[in-house]
């Protein structure tokens, strides 16, 4: 038996193994197994919680390639009942690395990379664009909604899932392929959704949304029909694209759900992104330096009227109208409201001057605001509008240099 295995570096190798010694023989006497475009398959993975371990666990068993795990939480004693990669020792510390390490022993095969933060903002949308597929392991609507808007920007498919004690349920969203997340939402869903964004202080109440109750073996059971459907995609095998698998286990059956493409739905409306990677990286790019950067992919489409879209509306300044002072400010507004109107000379609250778009110029007067000032992350894409030929256009450019840093796992 031999495999010719091709690296993400662009290297390749031959393996020969012998049926006894060999970890995958199992899986090899799968007529349309291919073991080769498992190792070179590159998969997200969202969230490290219950369902994220039994998702991991399983891609490590099956010696998927390369996987890039995206978390913000610690372990805690909580977590041990529902995840098979946690100890009690590992306490406190980021369920990221501690998943990482476990998933290197369970099959050292696996290069896993990872990203400690927030999906919704602080991931650089690089990440997506050089993935095969993503799997949402996540407990809130303003993720699900995050992750679906970069795989339909990107042209990802995505397989979410979600629990509720004995039920289950994983979909399949493919762009191309009939309804997305978004679609599936209500006004509720957004109506939650815009709560995290918008109102700091019942953030506490919205994360309830994430404590659901769940059990391990619901989780075994939905991450097991994800990775499943992650396996059929890598192989090209047809897939419920836009459907939902449902499990119940009070009444012992599972259904399958088809959702509705909606007519207004902002994911489908959003153009797919066609992305300029720009030799440079995040951290100490300034507003200007990135105007200058673009502008000759600009310039050769004579391009006018250049406004960079910020992924979040940006306070440019903060008014003090009993001090008749204006402070310029240039942050994400979830980043300095509420607390940040109060005006530090007399204690009045002052207003904020908001923006979706920041227009771009050699004069602009945010030209030394740092790019991750504004919320740009590592390896972040940002898009920028521009007025072509009398109708506006969308470019999108990715800042690239992040490359090396972000997937430093994967060539250890
Ligand atoms: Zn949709
Ligand atoms: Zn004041």
């Amino acid at each position: 038996m031999s495999d010719t295995i091709e690296l993400s570096d662009g290297n390749s190798i031959i393996e020969i193994s012998a049926p006894s010694a060999d970890r995958y023989a199992a899986l090899k006497l799968i007529d349309w197994w291919d073991h080769a475009k498992l190792r070179r398959a590159k998969v997200m993975v969202v969230g490290a919680g219950a369902l994220g371990n039994e998702v991991l666990k399983n891609l490590a068993l099956l010696g998927v390639g390369y996987i890039f795990l995206v978390d913000f939480d610690t372990v805690e004693a909580a977590n041990l009942s529902r995840s098979v990669l946690y100890r009690a020792e590992d306490s406190g510390k980021r369920k990221v690395e501690v998943a990482a390490a476990r998933l290197r022993e369970i099959n050292p095969d696996v290069r896993v990379a990872t990203f400690h933060g927030d999906v919704t903002q602080a991931l650089g949308q690089g990440v997506y664009r050089r993935m095969d597929v993503v799997i949402g392991c996540l407990d809130n609507r303003a993720a699900r909604l995050a992750v679906n808007r970069a795989c339909w920007r990107y042209g990802l498919p995505w397989i979410d899932g979600a629990l509720d004690v004995l039920m289950g349920i994983a979909r399949v969203f493919v762009p191309g392929q009939g309804a997305c997340y978004e679609c599936t939402m209500t006004e509720a869903d957004y109506d939650l959704v815009n709560v995290r964004y918008r109102c700091p202080l019942l953030r506490a109440d919205e994360l309830q949304e994430g404590r659901q109750p769940t059990t391990p073996t619901s989780a075994s059971l939905v991450a097991a029909w994800q990775v499943q459907e992650a396996i059929k995609l890598l192989h090209g095998l047809p897939v419920p694209a836009g459907k939902g698998i449902y499990i119940n286990g009070y009444t012992h059956s599972t259904s399958l759900l088809t959702y509705t493409e909606r007519a207004d739905c902002f994911s489908h409306a959003q153009p797919r992104a066609v992305v300029t990677e720009l030799p440079l990286g995040a951290a100490e790019l300034t507003v200007g330096d990135f105007y200058q950067a673009i502008q000759p992919t600009l310039m050769a489409e004579g391009a006018e009227n250049i406004a960079l879209l910020p992924e979040q509306e940006i306070i440019s300044r903060f008014y003090c109208p009993a001090c008749d002072a204006s402070t310029p400010v240039y942050r994400p507004y979830d980043t300095v409201m509420p607390d940040g109107a109060t005006c530090p000379t007399c204690g009045a609250p002052r207003l904020p001057s908001i923006l979706s778009r920041l227009p771009l110029s050699a004069d602009s007067p945010a030209v030394a605001v740092p790019l991750p000032q504004l919320g740009v992350p590592p390896l972040g894409i940002v898009q920028v509008a521009a007025r072509v030929q009398g109708a506006e256009r969308i470019f999108w450019f990715e800042l690239s240099a992040d490359v090396p840093t972000c997937f430093a796992a994967w060539s250890e």
